[in-house]
């Protein structure tokens, strides 16, 4: 279907090629003059109320009622009709439009296409010709606004001033986007507004015709009544607008780049990039104190402005990163953080677990209070685990907390540590033993992210996956051993989808017991092999000898060993949870370590952990794959006996 429609694009763009360019060109100037017209409305509204009649403002009478008129209840039909033909004749694309709207995405499905853009930009023309071919209604937002008035967008400015239309705006695109899926053209100042920006987010898909200057001018300029850009030099003061309106337009779903095309052309573009167009999958992590995404896709971090503009208190933040990813996906942040014009300044620690430290995290302190943090900025953590936990704890303490959100470019990171909210730091003493729990307000894992990281670096996060499976989804679990080496091999598409479900169960378990209260298994089941883990990353050093999730590999081996010995788990399970690890190329068992370890410095390491209760060492155990729990009953010697058997020294 889709294949289908893209050859008929392309045939129908081909005819109109020979059909002789330069009349299609002429007649394109005349259309696009003809129908910007609408589009403009607003924007010179807005314009002579601010630089032209400021006089006007002190007239301004509250009429809540106009806009709510018995007109506005129903979706009103458009005074003019699209257009007839719109060069579609030539295909029988009209015809067609129902096929087209069966191609459209899934994602797509049920809502509202919503196109936003300056004056000129060719809202409505675009607009009516989508509609068109997908065989939709077509909706003017200013045209149902001026019905339900019954009088002129300038008019309604004049008469009852900005706010009162602002308002009568938002409740008329809401009551538009309730109803049935439609094509919508919004005036130039709706979506500035933030209510207005927050429903076109929830119930449509918003498109930014975005234009040049030059390209704005020549569409506007010299038509007669334009008092707005008669009035000054038309290039300053769409300039003006430009800079003023763009940082919003910017948080729209799609942007599409529009020059001197025919708008016929240009609607083929529209229509091809939302064919084209996969809203990133978002999951909910909902808990007690606070509700959050987790946002996964490919390319967010050129999305980054648009994703996080709706959550930031203030446009401003420091974003904390490690020396590697900063010269590899720092600058690709910024610019998408500066496309809606969000402020931001850095901090760069070097790379790697070393960091993870109680003085790196005071110069990261101090590196905050230095660049003036106020409590409404944001701290935003773009690395790995090492880095989330750094600036989350960081977050967590200065100013007594401030809002944080993490941009996970590990894999562990992105499948585990940036979610849930465990923040801090190591001593010589062990691991994260200093910390506190602090919600991000947004995850973004951007798997684009992951095509730079080095191949030990996949694999080590790729332990996390499969802990996942092994805790409480044993059909996750048979789905790592089919797909997991495809996964670490760079297949995308495998990596989003192991991605997407270790986040949902690490959401799950979270969202049951967010702050590991529970005295029996909750979150504490997240600890699979990690008594073991951190043991061996205390015993190693954290100067990368042992990544993390190589640690967390050993210990996934240890921990169904030792469940087997206890008479817990059948054998077949524990050598099927070896064999698997060690097959996607990871350590499974001590002795591929290839180091001298001590059994007695090993507990030595468990007994200083957190997970000690009463003086109890506290693992987790399985029953099988699948089917872990929590136990403080186990004995020291067992533990003992069953790291001398794996061949570690006295
Ligand atoms: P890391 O942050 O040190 O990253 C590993 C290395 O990869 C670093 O050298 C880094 O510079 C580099 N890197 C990161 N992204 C890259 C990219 N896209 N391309 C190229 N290089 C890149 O380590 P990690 O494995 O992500 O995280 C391990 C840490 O996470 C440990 O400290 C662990 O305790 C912690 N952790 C925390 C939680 C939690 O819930 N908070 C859960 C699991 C693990
Ligand atoms: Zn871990």
């Amino acid at each position: 279907m889709r294949l289908e429609f893209v050859v008929r694009q392309h045939l129908l763009n081909r005819l109109r090629i020979r059909s002789g360019r330069e009349r299609a060109q002429r007649q394109n100037a005349y259309r696009n003059r003809h129908e910007a017209d609408r589009d403009d409305y607003q924007e010179e509204a807005v314009h002579n109320r601010h630089w032209e009649s400021e006089a006007v403002v002190g007239r301004c009478r509250a009429a809540p009622s106009v806009l709510a008129s018995a007109v506005m209840r129903g979706n009103t039909v458009l005074r003019e009709s699209g257009p007839k033909d719109a060069g579609l004749k030539e295909t029988g694309l009209k015809e067609a439009g129902l096929k087209e709207i069966a191609a459209l995405p899934e994602t797509l499905a049920g809502r509202s296409i919503v196109l936003v853009g300056l004056m000129g930009a060719g809202k409505t023309s675009i607009g009516r010709r989508l509609a068109a071919r997908l065989g939709m209604p077509f909706r003017d937002a200013d045209a149902e606004i001026e019905l339900a008035a019954g009088c002129t967008v300038p008019e309604l400015f004049d008469r009852y001033g900005e706010h009162e239309f602002r308002d009568g705006e938002r409740r008329v695109i809401r009551r538009l986007l309730a109803g049935d899926p439609i094509v919508l053209a919004t005036g130039g100042g709706a979506f500035m507004d933030p209510q207005t920006r927050a429903t076109i987010r929830e119930e449509g898909i918003s498109i930014w015709l975005r234009c040049k200057l030059a390209t704005l001018l020549r569409r506007v300029v010299g038509r007669e009544h334009r008092p707005l850009l008669n009035a000054g030099d038309p290039a300053q003061i769409l300039q003006r607008l430009i800079d003023l309106r763009h940082p919003f337009y910017a948080e729209a779903d799609l942007i599409i780049d529009c020059a001197d095309e025919s708008p016929d052309v240009t609607t083929s573009h529209v229509l091809n990039a939302l064919l084209g167009w996969q809203a990133p999958r978002r999951l909910s992590v909902a808990l007690t104190s606070t509700n959050y995404d987790v946002v996964i896709g490919d390319g967010l971090l050129e999305r980054a402005g648009a994703l996080l503009a709706p959550l930031l208190p203030q446009k401003r933040v420091v974003v904390v990163t490690d020396a590697s990813v900063a010269r590899l996906h720092l600058p690709l942040l910024l610019d998408g953080l500066s496309a809606t014009a969000i402020q931001s300044s850095q901090i760069v620690v070097p790379a790697g677990e070393s960091s993870k430290n109680l003085e790196t995290y005071a110069r990261v302190v101090d590196g905050l209070l230095d660049a003036g943090v106020e409590r409404g900025t944001t701290i935003i953590a773009l690395g790995g685990g090492v880095v989330g936990d750094l600036a989350g704890f960081a977050a967590a303490t200065t100013l007594r907390g401030l809002p944080f959100v993490q941009v996970p470019t590990t894999l562990l990171a992105q499948v585990d540590s940036s979610v849930g909210g465990k923040t801090g730091v190591n001593t010589p003493r062990g691991k994260n033993l200093v910390g506190a729990f602090h919600q991000p307000r947004m995850v973004l894992a951007d798997t684009a992210t992951l095509r730079t990281l080095p191949i030990r670096e996949l694999r080590a996060g790729y332990a996390e996956i499969a802990k996942a499976g092994l805790i409480g989804d044993a059909a996750f679990f048979a789905w790592c051993e089919r797909h997991g080496g495809r996964m670490i091999g760079g297949d995308r598409d495998l990596q989003a989808e192991a991605i997407r479900r270790a986040c949902a169960f690490k959401a799950a378990v979270v969202g049951d017991d967010e702050r590991e209260e529970r005295p029996n298994d909750g979150r504490a089941l997240l600890n699979l092999g990690h008594t073991f883990a951190h043991a061996l990353e205390a015993d190693v050093g954290y100067g990368g000898g042992l990544l993390h999730g190589e640690a967390v590999a050993v210990g996934l081996g240890l921990a169904f060993r030792l469940s087997t010995r206890l008479g817990l788990c059948p054998q077949a399970d524990a050598e099927r949870v070896v064999a698997h690890i060690a097959a996607v190329g990871l350590p499974a068992e001590i002795g591929m370590l290839n180091r001298r370890l001590s059994a007695a410095t090993l507990i030595a390491h468990m007994r200083r952990d957190k997970k000690m209760r009463d003086g109890q060492l506290k693992f987790v155990l399985a029953r099988g794959v699948g089917q872990a729990f929590t136990s403080s009953e186990v004995a020291q010697d067992a533990v003992t006996d069953l790291l001398r058997t794996e061949g570690c020294g006295p």
